[in-house]
């Protein structure tokens, strides 16, 4: 029995990780559960699969969820308020497995604590890779945590690539495990093919439409903007150890081909599925074995095709930014990060326009990408400031 922690329980992912949980209640014991406001789903969650602990990130909301369990004196859950509430859980003894599922930079800390323990870390949050890259990479090396790719693309990679890759994410040696280069694949959102001039007047509601995947708010604006796409090619540096020439980025409309291995002698492996979360999920958790995740089989007969073109930088000129940054150094992907982070909620409150997401992003990360940083207290530092500088740019804009 595995005692898996799940951070972020109440969003899409973590969803998902319940569900796959509930069909395989025989391999996996639910030790705690960390989240953000959601009481009611909490709590609903609690009384399901009785985790030794909940969290919430605020005392109210914890409160609410107390009280309520309160009703229910079989149900022997602790519940608890606050980040280092969410560390301990990620970190203490008895747990064994954490799924890192907080959106955001908000979810660095605790899947770090995770890493530090030498836990078995399934990573859903990119945004702590983004902001700490190699200082993540390096505290795993350092306790022996294993990393899991959760993220589609990076799960579909990690299938595509020889076990022996498999086993070492983080020090991967593509070039002598014969791959050639590694093909992520993207969706290309809701405005693939839309005029370039009705980007202006973009809103909130059509930028959540997207076409495929159902996701959390915030990464679903990524995916429309490909900043998402960006995130990810950040994120493939760190966990497959790449250069830059070892990736390249394919929109391909219909997300069946979930990202692909490029081999020297001209194969390619690829990992094909439906577009259901609970695939990477299951993947990660049952590792090396395979578990049922609910997921409906593929079928090839209805599909109409599958197709794929080049991302157009005209158009998703977020995507370019991300790949420069990751190029340029850690402390460009940091400020990126927090000034997305900024932009992206600026835009979902009717704040900016969906075009000055970029703007935004664009002129923090030509402000502090020389800054430098040596540790995760200058990564939080640099992150304060760039969010602060973009809130600022969000404000003049507003004006
Ligand atoms: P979501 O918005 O649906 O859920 C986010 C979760 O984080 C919620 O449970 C929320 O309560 C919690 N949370 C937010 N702030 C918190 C805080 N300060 N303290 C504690 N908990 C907090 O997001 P999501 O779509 O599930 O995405 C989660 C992460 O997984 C993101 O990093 C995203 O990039 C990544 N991811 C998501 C998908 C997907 O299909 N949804 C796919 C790949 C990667
Ligand atoms: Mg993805």
């Amino acid at each position: 029995m595995e005692n898996i922690t799940i951070l972020g329980s109440t969003g899409s992912i973590g969803q998902s990780t319940l569900d796959v949980v509930r069909r395989n209640r025989d391999l996996f014991n639910v030790f705690a559960l960390g989240a953000g406001s959601n009481a009611d789903v909490m709590i609903r969650d609690c009384l399901e699969f009785e985790p030794a602990f909940a969290v919430m990130k605020q005392e109210i909301a914890a409160e609410k969820v107390r009280n309520e369990l309160k009703k229910y004196p079989h149900v022997r859950t602790e519940v608890l308020s606050g980040s280092d509430a969410l560390n301990t859980v990620a970190s203490v003894d008895e747990c064994d497995s954490v799924m890192a599922a907080i959106v955001g930079s908000a979810g660095l800390v605790s899947a770090l604590a995770a890493v530090k323990k030498g836990k078995k870390l399934y990573l859903a949050n990119k945004e702590s890779l983004i902001m700490t890259g190699h200082l993540f990479i390096e505290a795993a090396r350092k306790s022996g945590s294993r990393i899991l790719p959760v993220d589609s693309e990076h799960n579909a990679i990690f299938q595509s690539l020889p076990e022996s890759e498999q086993l070492r994410i983080g020090f991967c040696e593509l070039n002598a495990a014969g791959v050639s280069h590694v093909l992520l694949t993207g969706s290309g959102g809701p405005f693939r093919d839309c005029p370039l001039d009705d980007l202006r007047r973009v809103t909130p509601s059509q930028a959540l439409a997207h076409p495929t995947w159902s996701m959390g708010p915030k990464i679903t604006i990524d995916s429309s903007t490909m900043m998402n796409k960006g995130f990810e090619f950040i994120e493939a540096k760190w966990l497959f150890n790449l250069e830059n020439d070892q990736i390249k980025v394919l929109v391909h409309p219909q997300s069946v081909v979930h990202s692909m291995v490029q081999y020297v002698d001209g194969s390619v492996v690829a990992e094909l599925g439906n577009p259901d979360m609970r695939t990477p999920i299951a993947r990660v958790m049952a590792y090396p074995k395979r578990i049922s995740s609910g997921v409906e089989p593929m079928d090839f007969v209805k599909l109409s095709g599958l197709t794929f073109m080049e991302p157009d930088y005209d158009r998703y000129p977020c995507l370019k930014l991300a790949i420069d940054s990751c190029w340029n150094g850690q402390a460009a992907t940091t400020a990126l990060n927090a000034a997305n982070e900024s932009a992206v909620y600026a835009f979902l409150n009717n704040k900016i326009a969906y075009l000055d997401i970029y703007k935004v992003c664009a002129e923090t990360v030509a402000k502090f990408c020389s800054d430098n940083i040596a540790d995760v207290d200058s990564v939080l530092e640099l992150h304060k400031k760039a969010e602060s500088f973009a809130s600022q740019l969000v404000t003049r804009i507003q004006k």
